[in-house]
């Protein structure tokens, strides 16, 4: 062991070297060296003159493994911007080696301290995917698309898979005070940071934002205090559709006011609950579809529905809102549901897995379908939503609604237009999913096909009659 009480360099290569971080550590620990003896150096800092470099031990000492979630929590805070976290970080690794479970304490201050950092970064990466805006360039023949975005942390990097996955097929640039990446449609590049100035501003984009977002801004889902929450001030300026925003909240004061009557949130409340569910699932990272997906779609409607819908996934257009059933497949819902006599504002609608599952062709983003896998980890927050919601009727649209309801595989032509216990409570009806009624090409048969299901709905109304 070293005793000496000589400072430590620890150099890494840049701001967010989770590899370089890791190698140092495990050597520093196997050494036992004290954490306040390290002086953890980013590249091009000024070194500390009187560190030296770690001296190689005289024996190999043996080595150790950690629980797995100790990395994802390192790989997260690695990008906090607190110049500590190399530190905190290995002052937990090195409790780790001698107490395998100290993770398990969340009380602890630096277990507490730590996985706070994480929470922010993890909410400073997904603000990013939800507020970065790509201008295009003008007079260039390619087509480039450049975004300018001030995180509040280093998260480019680690962001900058999702965009490569989501924008696969244009070229861009993203540019931050820190950093900009650069993809040209195969290789990705990081260069030194810009200026807002650097960035366009204004293009035909804009309009379709704006367009999109007015079409589907929702004023009765209106909460200013959440909505600068989730859409801090700063963003505002990169973001066409906040120009619409003063507008749309003029507009919606009348219904704001009603809702706040109604709504009282009470710290246990439904509501209060439902707020923290929502707000959770959006940091979902139960399976690996949150990678691809623009964001997590999760259930709306009245916490006393009678009534829960449960769909497949989002869609694209789902995906790009942020609200369930508001594409084709929602417009042929609507319409049964009209001619079944249920209104849709009365029913809790929600998928049952939440973030949207795709193949890219060209630059389409073709619906593939969650595997079980998928369907059994997002129960998580279904079975939440019914917990909450408690209807006396769950309608099931399609297999994947039915497997994820009643938790086993279900043939829809066995059980349908029949009513299923379930063991938590009220019942569970299953149908067809309204995508099947859009994939059918034969006239005849589609409308036979959307009469029946316009049936299965009208019963299930005549059901909830009884209850
Ligand atoms: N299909 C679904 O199952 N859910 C949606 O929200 C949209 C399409």
């Amino acid at each position: 062991m070293d005793t000496t009480s000589q400072l430590i360099l620890a150099p890494l290569a840049d701001r967010v070297d989770f590899d370089g971080w890791r190698t140092l550590a495990r050597q520093f620990a196997a050494q036992e060296v004290p954490p306040e003896r390290i002086v953890w150096q980013v590249g091009g800092e000024a070194a500390d003159l009187f560190a030296v470099p770690l001296q190689a031990a005289a024996t190999t000492p043996a080595g150790f493994s950690v629980p797995k979630p100790f990395i994802s929590l390192a790989q997260s805070v690695i990008c906090h911007r607190d110049p500590e976290r190399f530190a905190l970080l290995y002052t937990l690794l090195l409790r780790l080696k001698h107490q395998p479970r100290a993770l398990e304490d969340a009380t602890d201050p630096l277990i507490h301290r730590l996985e706070g950092m994480a929470k922010t970064v993890r909410r400073d990466i997904h603000k990013m995917r939800a507020f970065v805006r790509f201008r295009q360039v003008d007079g260039d023949a390619d087509g480039r698309y450049i975004a300018w975005f001030e995180p509040e942390h280093h998260i480019v990097r680690a962001n900058a898979g999702f965009f490569v996955r989501r924008f696969a097929n244009m070229t861009w640039s993203i540019l931050t005070p820190e950093m900009t990446i650069h993809w040209d449609g195969a290789v990705l590049q990081e260069g030194p940071g810009a200026t807002v100035s650097d960035a366009p501003e204004g293009d035909p984009v804009e309009a379709q934002w704006k367009a999109y977002y007015a079409s589907t801004f929702n004023p009765a889902r209106l909460k200013i205090g959440a909505m600068l929450k989730e859409m801090p001030r700063k963003y505002w300026k990169n973001m066409p559709e906040t120009a619409l925003v003063s507008g749309l909240i003029a507009g919606a004061q009348a219904r704001e006011t009603k809702m706040i009557d109604t709504q009282i949130r009470k710290p246990d409340s439904p509501a209060s609950q439902w707020d923290d569910l929502r707000a959770s699932a959006a940091h979902c990272e139960r399976c690996t579809l949150y990678k691809c997906a623009s964001q997590t779609v999760f259930g709306e409607g009245p916490l006393d529905a009678r009534i829960m819908l449960v769909g497949e996934q989002p869609g694209d257009q789902e995906d790009l809102t942020g609200r369930p059933f508001v594409g084709p497949a929602g417009k042929v819902l609507d319409e049964a549901l009209a001619a079944a006599g249920l209104d849709r504002a009365s029913l809790y609608v929600t998928n049952a897995v939440k973030h949207f599952k795709f193949n890219l062709r060209g630059k389409r983003r073709i619906h593939d379908k969650p595997n079980a896998g998928e369907i059994d980890v997002c129960r998580w927050w279904v079975d939440q939503e019914r917990a909450i919601v408690s209807p006396q009727i769950i309608v099931a649209l399609g297999a994947t609604a039915a497997r994820s309801v009643l938790g086993r595989t279900t043939t829809i032509s066995k059980v349908r237009g029949q009513a299923i216990p379930l063991s938590t409570s009220g019942e569970a009806w299953v149908t067809v999913h309204p995508s099947y009624l859009l994939r059918i090409e034969d006239a005849v048969l589609a409308a036979e096909e959307r009469q029946r299901f316009v049936e299965d709905l009208q019963t299930i109304r005549a059901r909830l009659d009884q209850l």
